[in-house]
């Protein structure tokens, strides 16, 4: 399949994304004619079942993967990715893993900066298998930070996390998000964390978005608002889970 050289900067951070098609071997495509469009600075969330293709959209836009077609894949010029797995390298001090790959001087200041931000400077000289998993992602988000991107892209960030430590982590990715206006866009399974976060919701099925809802609802929001119970309905039979009575 031949890949097409992203084209370049969308103004501001968007994306424009046509007719993207992705196939492995000779397995059906995954992603058969995706077709996208993300505003700068909108946080949206990526909703779809286990196997739908969202990570092999994610590795496509931030640049990991060029196997694909497309009409169209107009990108900004900086994007940043986070994972499930905060990717750190061992034998590098927090600090350093912040910064690696990154050009510049005095990049000890730029990755205390980020730290900060994540509130983690204290970490700086520490070694990575000394943190507990939520700071090892903080790490992993000052990282992305520190690329300051106008695109983050986060898949399934906080999917390995304990219940509380996900909540402060939401919280954090909110307010580095109003700080800095990246746009974002979010992988994640849960429906809740979609509602909570994003101003818009996706659901990914059969290698196309298939659902493209707004978030109307201010923030903060509260996942026992009545108002997001329609929303949240329509969302888990998309994704073909039955609510409980
Ligand atoms: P999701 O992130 O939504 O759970 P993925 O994007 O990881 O789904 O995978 C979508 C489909 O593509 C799955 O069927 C998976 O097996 C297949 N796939 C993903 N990466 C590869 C690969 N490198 N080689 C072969 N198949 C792959
Ligand atoms: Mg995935």
């Amino acid at each position: 399949m031949s890949s097409l050289p992203s084209e370049p900067a969308a103004a501001g951070g968007g994306i424009r994304l046509r007719a993207l098609t992705r196939s492995f071997d000779r397995a059906a495509p995954v992603l058969r004619g995706l077709s996208l469009d993300i505003a700068p600075g909108q946080f949206v969330a990526l909703l779809g079942r286990s196997g739908s293709g969202k990570s092999t959209l994610l590795r496509i836009l931030a640049g990991l993967d060029a196997d694909y077609s497309a009409e169209r894949l107009q990108l900004p010029p900086s994007v940043s990715v986070a994972f499930q797995e905060p990717r750190l390298f061992p034998w590098l001090r927090v600090w350093r893993n912040v910064v690696l790959n990154l050009p510049g001087a005095d990049l000890r200041a730029v990755a205390l900066a980020a730290l900060e931000e994540v509130g983690l400077d204290a970490k700086a000289d520490a070694w990575p298998q000394t943190l507990s998993g939520g700071q090892a992602q903080r790490v992993s988000l000052a990282r992305a930070l520190a690329r300051q991107p106008e695109l983050l892209l986060l898949d399934e960030p906080f999917g390995a996390l304990d219940a509380l430590t996900r909540v402060t982590m939401q919280k954090l990715v909110l307010d580095l998000w109003r700080r800095h206006r990246p746009s974002v866009l979010l992988v994640t399974h849960d429906v809740d964390e979609a509602i909570l976060l994003a101003d818009r919701i996706l659901v990914l099925d059969q290698g196309r978005i298939v659902a493209d809802t707004a978030v109307t609802t201010p923030r903060p929001r509260r996942l026992s608002d009545p108002a997001l119970d329609p929303l949240r309905a329509t969302l888990l039979e998309l994704l073909g889970v039955v609510a409980e009575a």
